[in-house]
Protein backbone atom coordinates (compact mmCIF):
# COMPACT_ATOMS: atom_id res chain seq x y z
CA UNK A 1 0.00 0.00 0.00
CA UNK A 2 1.28 3.39 -1.39
CA UNK A 3 0.67 5.24 2.04
CA UNK A 4 2.55 2.56 4.13
CA UNK A 5 4.73 5.47 6.55
CA UNK A 6 1.45 6.72 7.62
CA UNK A 7 0.22 5.22 11.05
CA UNK A 8 -2.53 3.24 10.07
CA UNK A 9 -1.72 2.31 6.76
CA UNK A 10 -0.31 -0.96 7.10
CA UNK A 11 -1.60 -4.47 5.86
CA UNK A 12 -1.57 -6.84 8.60
CA UNK A 13 -1.70 -10.21 7.23
CA UNK A 14 -3.89 -9.27 4.30
CA UNK A 15 -6.02 -7.21 6.23
CA UNK A 16 -6.64 -3.38 6.89
CA UNK A 17 -6.80 -2.14 10.57
CA UNK A 18 -9.96 -0.24 11.83
CA UNK A 19 -7.59 2.66 11.87
CA UNK A 20 -7.08 2.11 8.09
CA UNK A 21 -10.87 1.52 7.29
CA UNK A 22 -11.58 5.31 8.70
CA UNK A 23 -8.82 6.45 6.89
CA UNK A 24 -10.05 5.02 3.63
CA UNK A 25 -13.72 6.21 4.36
CA UNK A 26 -12.67 9.20 5.29
CA UNK A 27 -10.80 9.40 1.83
CA UNK A 28 -13.93 8.38 -0.32
CA UNK A 29 -15.82 11.64 1.48
CA UNK A 30 -13.37 14.03 1.06
CA UNK A 31 -13.27 13.12 -2.60
CA UNK A 32 -17.01 14.09 -2.72
CA UNK A 33 -16.82 17.03 -0.91
CA UNK A 34 -16.60 19.70 -3.52
CA UNK A 35 -18.97 18.47 -5.65
CA UNK A 36 -21.44 18.02 -2.22
CA UNK A 37 -20.72 21.39 -1.68
CA UNK A 38 -19.64 20.38 1.65
CA UNK A 39 -16.37 22.49 1.61
CA UNK A 40 -16.75 26.35 3.01
CA UNK A 41 -13.98 28.90 3.63
CA UNK A 42 -14.27 31.62 7.12
CA UNK A 43 -12.46 34.60 6.71
CA UNK A 44 -10.44 35.49 9.92
CA UNK A 45 -9.60 39.23 9.59
CA UNK A 46 -6.08 40.98 10.17
CA UNK A 47 -6.16 44.16 12.19
CA UNK A 48 -4.77 47.23 12.71
CA UNK A 49 -3.46 47.41 16.72
CA UNK A 50 -3.56 50.86 16.49
CA UNK A 51 -6.55 51.96 15.46
CA UNK A 52 -8.82 48.21 15.33
CA UNK A 53 -9.09 48.43 11.41
CA UNK A 54 -9.44 45.47 9.41
CA UNK A 55 -6.36 45.57 6.76
CA UNK A 56 -6.57 41.95 5.40
CA UNK A 57 -8.15 38.79 5.93
CA UNK A 58 -7.28 34.77 5.77
CA UNK A 59 -9.43 32.39 4.03
CA UNK A 60 -9.65 29.45 5.92
CA UNK A 61 -11.20 26.18 5.08
CA UNK A 62 -13.68 24.48 6.54
CA UNK A 63 -15.47 20.95 5.69
CA UNK A 64 -18.64 20.07 7.27
CA UNK A 65 -19.17 16.48 6.16
CA UNK A 66 -23.05 15.67 5.19
CA UNK A 67 -22.43 12.08 7.59
CA UNK A 68 -19.66 12.58 10.04
CA UNK A 69 -20.30 16.47 10.93
CA UNK A 70 -16.98 19.09 10.83
CA UNK A 71 -13.63 17.88 10.34
CA UNK A 72 -10.77 20.41 11.40
CA UNK A 73 -8.61 21.48 8.78
CA UNK A 74 -5.58 19.45 11.13
CA UNK A 75 -7.36 15.89 10.27
CA UNK A 76 -8.01 15.89 6.50
CA UNK A 77 -5.62 18.77 4.98
CA UNK A 78 -3.16 15.78 5.86
CA UNK A 79 -4.97 13.27 3.88
CA UNK A 80 -5.45 15.62 1.48
CA UNK A 81 -1.44 16.03 0.97
CA UNK A 82 -1.29 12.53 1.05
CA UNK A 83 -4.48 11.29 -1.87
CA UNK A 84 -3.50 14.12 -4.07
CA UNK A 85 -6.90 15.78 -3.36
CA UNK A 86 -4.85 19.08 -2.39
CA UNK A 87 -4.96 19.70 -5.98
CA UNK A 88 -8.37 19.85 -6.60
CA UNK A 89 -9.26 21.12 -3.23
CA UNK A 90 -6.45 23.87 -3.61
CA UNK A 91 -8.02 25.15 -7.01
CA UNK A 92 -11.46 24.96 -5.30
CA UNK A 93 -9.55 27.53 -2.50
CA UNK A 94 -8.23 30.15 -4.55
CA UNK A 95 -11.50 30.35 -6.70
CA UNK A 96 -13.46 30.71 -3.97
CA UNK A 97 -11.12 33.18 -2.20
CA UNK A 98 -11.34 35.35 -5.60
CA UNK A 99 -14.77 35.18 -6.43
CA UNK A 100 -15.97 36.05 -2.70
CA UNK A 101 -13.56 39.23 -2.34
CA UNK A 102 -14.66 40.25 -5.82
CA UNK A 103 -18.50 40.12 -5.10
CA UNK A 104 -17.52 42.09 -1.43
CA UNK A 105 -16.10 44.70 -3.63
CA UNK A 106 -18.78 44.59 -6.19
CA UNK A 107 -20.99 45.54 -2.93
CA UNK A 108 -19.62 48.50 -1.96
CA UNK A 109 -17.69 46.94 1.01
CA UNK A 110 -13.83 48.90 1.35
CA UNK A 111 -11.69 46.62 -0.47
CA UNK A 112 -8.96 44.89 1.05
CA UNK A 113 -6.67 42.00 0.48
CA UNK A 114 -7.53 38.35 1.07
CA UNK A 115 -4.69 35.96 1.87
CA UNK A 116 -4.70 32.21 1.04
CA UNK A 117 -3.39 28.84 2.37
CA UNK A 118 -1.08 27.23 -0.72
CA UNK A 119 0.57 23.89 1.08
CA UNK A 120 4.16 22.80 0.10
CA UNK A 121 2.68 20.03 -2.24
CA UNK A 122 0.46 22.41 -3.73
CA UNK A 123 2.48 24.66 -4.97
CA UNK A 124 5.30 22.44 -6.23
CA UNK A 125 2.75 20.62 -8.24
CA UNK A 126 3.88 23.80 -10.83
CA UNK A 127 0.20 24.98 -12.02
CA UNK A 128 -0.40 27.54 -8.95
CA UNK A 129 0.70 30.46 -11.12
CA UNK A 130 -2.08 29.24 -13.81
CA UNK A 131 -4.80 28.43 -11.66
CA UNK A 132 -3.94 32.17 -10.27
CA UNK A 133 -4.40 33.93 -13.26
CA UNK A 134 -6.98 32.01 -14.22
CA UNK A 135 -9.00 32.63 -10.80
CA UNK A 136 -8.39 36.56 -10.71
CA UNK A 137 -9.32 36.57 -14.92
CA UNK A 138 -12.53 34.78 -14.46
CA UNK A 139 -13.58 36.54 -11.03
CA UNK A 140 -12.39 39.87 -11.91
CA UNK A 141 -10.47 40.30 -8.87
CA UNK A 142 -7.62 42.81 -8.73
CA UNK A 143 -4.09 40.87 -8.10
CA UNK A 144 -3.45 43.31 -5.38
CA UNK A 145 -6.32 41.92 -3.25
CA UNK A 146 -4.99 38.30 -3.21
CA UNK A 147 -2.11 36.96 -1.23
CA UNK A 148 -0.88 33.60 -1.28
CA UNK A 149 0.91 32.41 1.96
CA UNK A 150 3.64 30.30 1.42
CA UNK A 151 5.15 27.56 4.63
CA UNK A 152 9.09 27.59 5.01
CA UNK A 153 8.80 23.97 3.31
CA UNK A 154 8.39 25.21 -0.47
CA UNK A 155 11.85 26.00 -0.39
CA UNK A 156 13.03 22.86 0.18
CA UNK A 157 14.20 21.13 -2.34
CA UNK A 158 14.03 22.51 -6.03
CA UNK A 159 14.59 25.72 -4.75
CA UNK A 160 15.12 27.36 -8.39
CA UNK A 161 11.50 26.19 -9.88
CA UNK A 162 9.84 27.74 -6.50
CA UNK A 163 11.25 31.11 -6.83
CA UNK A 164 10.52 31.54 -10.27
CA UNK A 165 6.88 30.63 -9.88
CA UNK A 166 7.15 33.61 -6.26
CA UNK A 167 8.45 35.34 -9.28
CA UNK A 168 5.78 34.83 -11.48
CA UNK A 169 3.06 35.61 -8.85
CA UNK A 170 4.58 38.42 -7.71
CA UNK A 171 5.49 40.16 -11.51
CA UNK A 172 0.91 39.25 -11.83
CA UNK A 173 1.04 41.45 -8.53
CA UNK A 174 -0.14 39.05 -6.30
CA UNK A 175 1.51 39.38 -2.75
CA UNK A 176 3.45 36.43 -0.98
CA UNK A 177 3.66 35.90 2.60
CA UNK A 178 5.41 33.18 4.44
CA UNK A 179 3.42 31.62 6.74
CA UNK A 180 4.47 29.70 10.37
CA UNK A 181 7.85 31.69 10.28
CA UNK A 182 11.04 30.42 12.30
CA UNK A 183 8.86 26.79 12.48
CA UNK A 184 9.92 25.12 9.70
CA UNK A 185 13.80 23.82 8.28
CA UNK A 186 14.92 26.45 5.89
CA UNK A 187 17.85 28.28 6.77
CA UNK A 188 17.72 32.60 6.79
CA UNK A 189 19.19 32.75 3.32
CA UNK A 190 16.18 32.19 1.47
CA UNK A 191 14.64 35.16 2.76
CA UNK A 192 16.90 37.93 0.68
CA UNK A 193 16.50 35.21 -2.06
CA UNK A 194 12.55 35.05 -2.06
CA UNK A 195 10.36 37.48 -3.44
CA UNK A 196 8.53 37.53 -0.47
CA UNK A 197 6.46 40.49 0.45
CA UNK A 198 5.22 39.42 4.76
CA UNK A 199 6.21 37.41 7.41
CA UNK A 200 3.82 35.76 10.00
CA UNK A 201 4.99 35.44 13.34
CA UNK A 202 3.84 31.69 14.25
CA UNK A 203 1.19 31.65 16.99
CA UNK A 204 3.90 28.98 18.76
CA UNK A 205 5.61 32.42 19.51
CA UNK A 206 3.49 34.59 20.20
CA UNK A 207 1.47 32.03 22.70
CA UNK A 208 4.13 32.76 25.12
CA UNK A 209 5.47 35.59 24.01
CA UNK A 210 4.83 37.14 27.58
CA UNK A 211 5.77 34.56 29.56
CA UNK A 212 8.88 33.10 28.18
CA UNK A 213 11.66 34.97 27.32
CA UNK A 214 12.69 32.87 24.27
CA UNK A 215 9.61 33.33 22.36
CA UNK A 216 9.48 37.34 23.32
CA UNK A 217 13.23 37.42 21.52
CA UNK A 218 12.12 35.18 18.37
CA UNK A 219 9.19 37.56 17.67
CA UNK A 220 11.68 40.34 18.20
CA UNK A 221 14.22 38.91 16.10
CA UNK A 222 11.85 38.33 13.12
CA UNK A 223 10.45 42.27 13.54
CA UNK A 224 13.72 43.61 13.26
CA UNK A 225 14.57 40.99 10.21
CA UNK A 226 11.02 42.10 8.46
CA UNK A 227 12.22 45.90 8.69
CA UNK A 228 15.59 45.07 7.54
CA UNK A 229 14.48 43.43 4.66
CA UNK A 230 11.55 45.65 4.03
CA UNK A 231 8.52 43.09 4.73
CA UNK A 232 5.54 43.47 6.44
CA UNK A 233 4.96 41.40 9.83
CA UNK A 234 1.25 39.77 10.83
CA UNK A 235 1.47 38.08 14.11
CA UNK A 236 -0.79 35.04 14.69
CA UNK A 237 -2.84 33.50 17.18
CA UNK A 238 -2.91 36.96 19.14
CA UNK A 239 -5.33 36.12 21.94
CA UNK A 240 -4.54 38.73 25.21
CA UNK A 241 -4.43 41.89 25.30
CA UNK A 242 -0.77 41.34 27.02
CA UNK A 243 0.57 39.85 23.55
CA UNK A 244 -1.02 42.43 21.88
CA UNK A 245 0.76 45.15 24.11
CA UNK A 246 3.67 43.61 23.83
CA UNK A 247 3.79 42.93 20.31
CA UNK A 248 3.31 46.46 19.91
CA UNK A 249 6.48 47.48 22.02
CA UNK A 250 8.45 45.62 19.73
CA UNK A 251 6.94 46.88 16.49
CA UNK A 252 4.57 44.80 15.38
CA UNK A 253 1.27 46.77 14.15
CA UNK A 254 -0.76 44.56 12.67
CA UNK A 255 -2.52 41.20 14.32
CA UNK A 256 -4.57 38.23 13.86
CA UNK A 257 -6.25 36.19 15.88
CA UNK A 258 -9.23 35.48 18.85
CA UNK A 259 -8.89 38.58 20.69
CA UNK A 260 -9.96 40.51 17.59
CA UNK A 261 -12.03 38.17 16.07
CA UNK A 262 -12.29 33.93 15.15
CA UNK A 263 -12.31 32.57 11.78
CA UNK A 264 -15.96 33.44 10.57
CA UNK A 265 -18.56 32.56 7.61
CA UNK A 266 -18.75 34.79 4.72
CA UNK A 267 -21.50 36.80 6.14
CA UNK A 268 -20.34 37.91 9.28
CA UNK A 269 -17.07 39.07 7.08
CA UNK A 270 -19.11 40.67 5.41
CA UNK A 271 -20.34 42.51 8.58
CA UNK A 272 -16.94 43.08 9.64
CA UNK A 273 -15.71 45.03 6.65
CA UNK A 274 -18.61 46.87 6.85
CA UNK A 275 -17.70 48.27 9.72
CA UNK A 276 -14.58 48.30 8.57
CA UNK A 277 -13.06 47.39 11.96
CA UNK A 278 -13.79 44.35 15.03
CA UNK A 279 -15.68 45.18 18.16
P1 LIG B 1 -2.57 28.35 9.60
O1 LIG B 1 -2.50 28.73 8.16
O2 LIG B 1 -1.40 28.63 10.44
O3 LIG B 1 -3.89 29.08 10.12
C1 LIG B 1 -4.01 29.62 11.40
C2 LIG B 1 -4.79 28.71 12.31
O4 LIG B 1 -4.82 29.28 13.62
C3 LIG B 1 -6.24 28.52 11.91
O5 LIG B 1 -6.63 27.20 12.29
C4 LIG B 1 -6.95 29.55 12.80
O6 LIG B 1 -8.31 29.24 13.02
C5 LIG B 1 -6.15 29.43 14.05
N1 LIG B 1 -6.19 30.63 14.89
C6 LIG B 1 -6.42 31.90 14.52
N2 LIG B 1 -6.35 32.73 15.58
C7 LIG B 1 -6.06 31.97 16.64
C8 LIG B 1 -5.87 32.26 18.05
O7 LIG B 1 -5.93 33.39 18.51
N3 LIG B 1 -5.57 31.21 18.85
C9 LIG B 1 -5.47 29.94 18.37
N4 LIG B 1 -5.20 28.97 19.25
N5 LIG B 1 -5.65 29.62 17.06
C10 LIG B 1 -5.95 30.64 16.22
P2 LIG B 1 -7.47 26.29 11.32
O8 LIG B 1 -8.48 27.11 10.58
O9 LIG B 1 -7.92 25.12 12.11
O10 LIG B 1 -6.41 25.81 10.24
C11 LIG B 1 -5.34 25.00 10.64
C12 LIG B 1 -4.34 24.87 9.51
O11 LIG B 1 -4.92 24.17 8.41
C13 LIG B 1 -3.88 26.20 8.94
O12 LIG B 1 -2.90 26.77 9.76
C14 LIG B 1 -3.36 25.75 7.60
O13 LIG B 1 -2.07 25.20 7.75
C15 LIG B 1 -4.33 24.65 7.23
N6 LIG B 1 -5.34 25.21 6.32
C16 LIG B 1 -6.50 25.86 6.59
N7 LIG B 1 -7.13 26.21 5.46
C17 LIG B 1 -6.33 25.79 4.43
C18 LIG B 1 -6.42 25.87 3.00
O14 LIG B 1 -7.35 26.44 2.40
N8 LIG B 1 -5.40 25.29 2.28
C19 LIG B 1 -4.34 24.68 2.88
N9 LIG B 1 -3.38 24.16 2.12
N10 LIG B 1 -4.21 24.64 4.22
C20 LIG B 1 -5.19 25.16 4.99
CA1 LIG C 1 -1.98 30.57 7.13
CA1 LIG D 1 0.11 30.24 10.37
CA1 LIG E 1 0.06 26.74 11.39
Amino acid sequence: MKRSGRNGFRFFKGEMNAQALRWLALETRLRRAIEREELALHYQPQVSRIDGSVVGMEALLRWRSEEIGAVPPGDFIPLAEDTGLIHPIGEWVIRRACFQNKAWQNAGLAPVRVAVNVSANQFKSGAVCAIVRKALADSGLAPRYLEVELTESVMLGDSAAAEAQMAELRAMGVSLSLDDFGTGYSSLGYLSRFPLDKLKIDQTFVRNITTEGRSAAIAQATIALAQGLSLSVVAEGVETVGQRDFLGLIGCDVMQGYLYSRPVPAHEMAQLLAKGRVA
